[in-house]
């Protein structure tokens, strides 16, 4: 299995934004809500939540896209990738879409979320599945039992 050295470079489809990563992800995540469907122009999206300290755009200033809501959601202003959210009232991790990362053949999900609004046939390799989101509970086990599951 591949697995994820770090510090990892990555950037959006044309290159003019950068970033890198210098922390592990705290968990990795598919989503099959119907707005991650239309987002990602696909069946579902892909993040790595990873610490924030961990987290930096190295070129280029990404734009603000999708709802402009209280989750914020980063495209590249020129290609228009859809490259990393920060989600509403949480600052301590960025959700990177994994495919952003010159090398992600280390990424699986981890967890799934959304199944009640995913295609019949969209399957991943997730190890839990949720029909909406876990409760808020539930993520402090997931980042424990996704880290032992790292090793
Ligand atoms: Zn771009
Ligand atoms: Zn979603």
């Amino acid at each position: 299995m591949p697995t994820l050295s770090l510090p990892a470079e990555g950037g959006c489809r044309c290159g003019r934004v950068r970033l890198k990563i210098s922390a592990k992800p705290l968990l990795t995540m598919a989503c099959h809500c119907t707005g991650c469907q239309s987002m990602s122009s696909s069946a579902y999206s892909l993040s790595a939540a990873i610490p924030s300290e961990g987290f930096e755009v190295t070129r280029g200033e990404p734009v603000i896209g999708g709802l402009h809501g209280a989750s914020k959601h980063y495209f590249c202003g020129h290609c228009m990738t859809w490259m990393f959210t920060r989600p509403e009232g949480i600052d301590w991790f960025v959700n990177l879409r994994p495919t952003m990362l010159d090398d992600h053949a280390w990424f699986t999900p981890f967890i799934e979320t959304w199944t009640a609004e995913k295609f019949p046939w969209a399957a991943t390799a997730a190890v839990h599945s949720y029909a909406a989101l876990p409760s808020f509970e539930e993520y402090e086990p997931l980042v424990a039992e996704y880290a032992g599951a790292q090793g």
